[in-house]
């Protein structure tokens, strides 16, 4: 099967994606029933939510946030969330001095349980190149401003490591409860491309 256009083109990736799945369906690979129920869970059912339950709970207990931070993968299923593109979760902290953000300079590897898919910009070859030269310019352009002495650490996520990135508390948030706090964590934050912002 061809990949290239008549006109020699690299054919659009939804086209290559859709050729390659019907491939694998008629070779008996794939039942195209399970991958529809798969892509529906992580499009409607797991998203940046899990990810904002596992960062509220870690600023609100210590114990929990130390176990986070030594191993990711089982404090996240302590929360119930685990399973594929999730077996090896490292998650880092953000500081005032030391700020995290997450690539994957190979593709799009990405924690799954608890961001749910990727966004778009995540799998742009120029996010993918350019962050790991010149990490301040590509998050001054998404909008965080860093100051020059802040360390920014690119963490490259690949199949075997995947990166979460645990954000500061925003000041000003002392009196609020955990849930409420669910509600102000952003899936950019948990990559790194941006902070938590007070109410
Ligand atoms: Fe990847």
């Amino acid at each position: 099967m061809s990949t290239t256009s008549p006109t020699g083109e690299r054919l659009p990736v939804a086209l290559r994606t859709e050729a390659l799945e019907q491939l694998l369906t008629e070779r008996g690979l794939i039942d195209p029933k399970v991958m529809d129920g798969i892509i529906t869970t992580y499009e409607t059912n797991v998203g940046p939510l899990n990810g904002a339950k596992v960062v509220a709970k870690a600023w609100t207990d210590p114990n929990y946030r130390r176990r986070l931070l030594e191993d990711g993968t089982a404090a996240i299923k302590e929360m119930g969330f685990g399973g594929p593109m999730g077996q090896h979760i490292v998650v880092v902290e953000n500081t005032p001095i030391t700020h995290n953000v997450v690539v994957c300079t190979l593709c799009s590897c990405y924690p799954w349980p608890v961001l749910g898919l990727p966004p778009s910009w995540y799998k742009d070859p120029a996010y993918r190149s350019r962050v790991v030269k010149d990490p301040h310019s590509v998050l001054a352009e998404m909008g965080l401003e860093l100051d020059d002495d802040v360390q920014i650490i690119v963490r490259d996520s690949t199949s075997e490591v995947r990166w979460l990135v645990l954000p500061e508390r925003p000041a000003g948030t002392e009196h609020l409860t955990e849930e409420e706090l669910v509600s102000l964590v952003t899936r950019d934050a948990m990559v790194g491309v941006a902070k938590v912002a007070a109410p």
